[in-house]
């Protein structure tokens, strides 16, 4: 069975390596010296003003709109995966549907001023596939309405815009570390805030609301063990030879696929972190031909993402996104892990090939 996605794991050793140092301090959790090391460690190595490390991407984001106190509607694309959506109503407001742009697949920042209203408090989108928003363009129109912008980076990891990390655009960003993403730390998530009181904010509403002998907010448990962490600061090790593994066979199917179905095309000043190898087909019957053709090559792909947001049953208004409608239709994600055979990549081409030509 070739999955669609793999964990990288570390040599075992250093992992024992980590543990020793737990065992000998006996300190498990809260702000352990692991975690503050991790959280050190990525704000340099990403170039970022601060990394708050929590339990996992979805609490990220949850925490990112409680800290921003907002109460209204929030401007969000209907292509991503669904805790984007699901962080908006867990905080009791409301996901407005804004269509995506069909190159980027990001939201289309041209469609987001007919969609704001009074009750507008923010926008929150995604860098789909590791896709950079159109930043600036977001940005210009959340200072002319007043919004807030919150960006899901669960799949940017590593990802520069104009030669800086795209974490740094926005009021808050967050980032996943679950095992199937580029970095991780098993479970795992991380927010960025640009301004310091909002920092402040977040580490306080992220441990309960305590610090010291007081309670000042109402908060949650969203905290990172030395476990955790410790699997992280061994996966750094590895990261840049990671994602040039990962650079590598997204080339190879760059080069082994029809240009037409290809989804990911890099800007010049865009640095990219090859998180996943998605392909669009002309239609659905395409798409479900080549799922089950690989299938029977016990080959796993994923409809990644399906459905369009607007459409799942619990959001109830209508939205008009025909774009991310079609596109969650037609897209289809290959495999993609850094150990990912160079033959494997030739199969699935030749097993697309033979579906779109008719053969299969
Ligand atoms: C993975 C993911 C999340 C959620 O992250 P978890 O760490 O799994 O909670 C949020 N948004 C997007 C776009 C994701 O892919």
């Amino acid at each position: 069975m070739i999955p669609v996605t793999q964990p990288f794991l570390p040599p075992k050793e250093d992992y024992e390596k980590k543990l020793e140092l737990i065992w000998e301090k006996k300190w498990l959790t809260n702000n352990g010296y692991y975690v503050s090391n991790l959280e050190k460690m990525l704000e340099s190595e990403l170039n970022v003003p601060n990394l708050k490390y929590v339990t996992n991407g979805t609490l990220a984001l949850q925490l990112a709109i409680k800290a921003l106190d907002i109460q209204g509607d929030i401007i969000t694309t209907p292509f991503s995966f669904v805790a984007t959506t699901t962080s908006i109503l867990w905080e009791k407001c409301k996901p407005v549907y804004v269509d995506i742009d069909p190159t980027t697949l990001c939201i289309n920042p041209d469609k987001i001023e007919s969609a704001i209203t009074s009750n507008t408090v923010a926008i929150l989108a995604t860098h789909v596939f590791g896709i950079p928003c159109d930043v600036e363009k977001i940005e210009i129109i959340a200072k002319r309405h007043n919004l807030k912008v919150v960006y899901d980076g669960a799949h940017a990891f590593g990802v520069t815009y104009k030669g800086q990390s795209i974490f740094n655009y926005g009021d808050i960003s967050t980032y996943s570390f679950h095992a199937t993403k580029v970095f991780h730390t098993v479970e795992g998530g991380g927010i960025t805030c640009i301004s310091d009181e909002l920092v402040t904010k977040v580490e306080l509403l992220h441990s309960f609301g305590y610090f010291g002998e007081d309670f000042y907010l109402p908060g949650i448990n969203a905290k990172a063990t030395e476990f955790h962490a410790a699997m992280g600061l061994c996966n750094m090790k590895y990261i840049k030879q990671n994602l040039e593994k990962r650079k590598r066979i997204s080339e190879q199917y760059n080069m082994m696929l029809p240009k037409e179905i290809q989804v990911i095309h890099i800007k010049e000043n865009v640095g990219y972190n090859y998180a996943y190898y998605p392909v669009m087909f002309d239609s659905e019957d395409v798409l479900l031909r080549v799922i089950s053709n690989l299938q029977t090559k016990e080959i796993q792909t994923r409809r990644y993402f399906y459905p369009s947001l607007n459409k799942l049953s619990y959001i109830t208004e209508n939205f008009d996104c025909p774009i991310s409608e079609s596109v969650s239709k037609r897209i289809l994600c290959l495999p993609l892990y850094v150990d990912l055979d160079e033959y494997i990549v030739k199969e699935i081409a030749d097993i697309i090939y033979s579906v779109i030509e008719g053969r299969n």
